[in-house]
């Protein structure tokens, strides 16, 4: 009987191989004292090795950035950035001058101080980053000390193993790809971490949160990594391995046929027609967006404009960056997200003010956009800009009262004004859609529906926010459910308050892009699903397979079912979980 380790499959497919053991704790550094005269050459030392933690990560963007999304390269860039931040560079080289010790010692010094920052601010997204200045700190030291493990080295042992790490960092997962690992478990991490995004968008089966899989996992012991169940198992017997290869088979045959469904339109059996959209975070991911779904994009989001940078995007570089998707995208139709700032997505310009206690309830999407309307104007007149270009649509994120909605109209109004007095064209009628991801505006869909052109429902929040549980908070991912109940609940009544008004309504979080809760949305009578390009064709094989009607009544059954086990043993049979 082969022994079961849970954790979150966070990128679905099996795969069977050999482990391999990343041992990756902190490197062992001790403190030494360097003689005044060597000190310059200390610090040379240290510049050395920055200069090489740079070189090896550009290699490696360099190296795999063919065929990989630019989502996926865009966190490499995010450490290079660190590796020029003063923070790391300039403080060490204080340290080692003042107190005349080695660089890894410097360097130590400095990366407790900044996670100690970290921890006191007890801010999500910044224990998230924390994890990344963790990686680039330990990418110096392991330079300085010559003794990182470097997976580039194990090139040759790593084809077809699996890999077994406390975590990944974002270069190593990109290089293991390269070097054809069959699969990925972690001890640490949720379907947010990236780890999770990163095997998804490259398509390596992965769980992650497997708590004590080094201790429990042999090193080259062969297991089975079930990313569609979260489920690791070893000690295999030829049962479980003939199961496993007869279902490895299966996906490889259905990835193939897949392929077939590009050109097919997205319709039930029941000729209801379903519209497919693309997610995408940057102009370069338009492409892949185009690829695959030609009813265009359904969720542009914009932050990327914002990130590592000290200073705010004018008019022109919005612009230029919608107009570069309009390009691509030619005729359909794109819907732009204006900033989400804040919470998960801080930027670096000077726009964050003090870090609130809880980000995520604090002044983010469209509350910072209203407050900070230098930020904000500049965006809503590249919108309209573009918008005499293409089919665009503009959509606010986090919307919680209808009188944001009327302030944002009000401006929306003002800028068109100003765009008539220069003489520039823009689409008089641009459609203008609303978020509803916090569940005051679920619960009110009806008002907000009457001054919004279309909702699109932002499960991601609507989920952390009904179950009050921070989307990427490792400690308590464990509860984050998009069956439970009360979501169910708020999903029906903004599908059904949308109906009502006559306006359509999508779903762009990452539960429109998972197959396994394709009928149940059905069922709840969504029309319209935005997703990552990579989901798009899956989600469309389960369109063509439904009856529309039937699951209707299945999901009206099952939300009017009163006992918890009876609508979870309901729900479990109709998405296969
Ligand atoms: C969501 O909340 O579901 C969503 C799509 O927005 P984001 O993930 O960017 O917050
Ligand atoms: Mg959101």
């Amino acid at each position: 009987m082969p022994a079961c380790l849970h954790g979150i499959g966070v990128s679905r497919g099996c795969a069977i191989g050999n482990t391999y053991h990343l041992v990756r704790n902190q490197p062992e550094v001790t403190e030494y004292a360097i003689p005044p005269k060597l000190i310059d050459d200390e610090v040379t030392r240290f510049e050395a090795a920055l200069a090489q933690a740079r070189q090896q990560l550009r290699d490696i963007r360099e190296r795999v950035a063919h065929g990989v999304p630019a989502e996926v390269t865009s966190f490499i860039d995010a450490h290079l950035l660190m590796l020029d931040d003063p923070t790391l560079v300039d403080a060490p080289i204080r340290t080692i001058q003042l107190q005349g010790c080695n660089a890894e010692w410097a360097l130590k010094l400095q990366r407790d101080l900044v996670v100690q920052v970290f921890e006191e601010m007890d801010d999500p997204y910044l224990r998230a980053r924390k994890d990344d200045v963790d990686h680039v700190v330990r990418r110096v030291q392991g330079i300085l000390l010559a003794d990182e493990p470097n997976v580039d080295m194990m090139a040759s042992r790593l084809e077809g193993r699996v890999i077994v790490a406390d975590d990944l960092t974002p270069a190593d997962t990109l290089v293991m790809q390269h070097q054809g690992v069959a699969a990925f478990v972690t001890e640490y991490g949720g379907p947010l971490s990236h780890t999770a995004i990163l095997a998804r968008n490259l398509g390596i089966p992965a769980v992650v949160g497997v708590r004590h899989a080094r201790r429990l996992l042999a090193e080259d012991e062969p297991i089975i990594v079930d990313g569609q169940f979260g489920v690791v198992l070893a000690e295999l017997d030829d049962g479980v391995l003939a199961h496993y290869r007869r279902r490895q088979k299966d996906e490889q045959r259905s990835r193939h046929e897949l392929v077939k469904l590009k050109r097919q339109s997205a319709v039930t059996r029941d000729a209801v027609s379903i519209g497919l959209h693309a997610n995408i975070e940057l102009p370069e991911d338009a492409p892949a967006a185009k690829e695959v779904a030609v009813d265009g994009v359904g969720l542009y989001r914009t932050e990327f404009l914002f990130m590592n940078r000290p200073d705010v995007p004018d008019e022109e570089e919005h612009l230029a960056s919608y107009l570069h998707v309009i390009n691509t995208l030619g005729e359909r139709p794109i819907t732009i997200r204006t900033a989400d700032l804040g919470a998960d997505k801080q930027v670096d310009g000077g726009r964050r003010g003090p870090v609130a206690t809880n980000p995520a309830l604090g002044l983010r999407g469209i509350r910072l956009c209203l407050k900070d309307q230098d930020l904000f104007r500049p965006q809503l007149r590249a919108i309209l800009r573009a918008s005499h270009f293409g089919q665009v649509r503009m959509m606010i994120p986090m919307l919680s009262t209808t009188h944001e909605v009327a302030q944002v109209l009000r401006l929306v109004d003002e800028t068109k004004r100003e765009l008539r007095a220069r003489g520039q064209a823009f689409d008089e009628h641009l459609p203008v859609g609303g978020m509803i991801e916090v569940p005051a505006a679920a619960v009110c869909a009806g008002q907000f529906a009457r001054q919004l052109d279309f909702f699109s429902i932002g499960t991601n929040d609507l989920i952390q926010y009904s179950l009050a549980i921070d989307r990427i908070d490792d400690e308590v991912n464990y509860l984050y459910d998009p069956l439970h109940p009360a979501v169910l609940q708020l999903i029906s009544m903004v599908i059904r308050a949308g109906r009502k008004a006559g306006i359509p309504v999508t779903l762009c979080g990452e539960m429109a892009g998972d197959p396994r809760y394709t009928r149940l949305l059905l069922g709840l009578g969504l029309a319209h699903f935005s997703m990552h390009p990579n989901s798009v064709l899956e989600v469309k094989r389960m369109v063509l397979d439904a009856d529309a009607a039937r699951l209707a009544e299945q999901v009206d059954r099952i939300l009017r079912t009163a006992q918890p086990e009876r609508q979870a043993q309901l729900l479990a049979d109709l998405t296969g979980t």
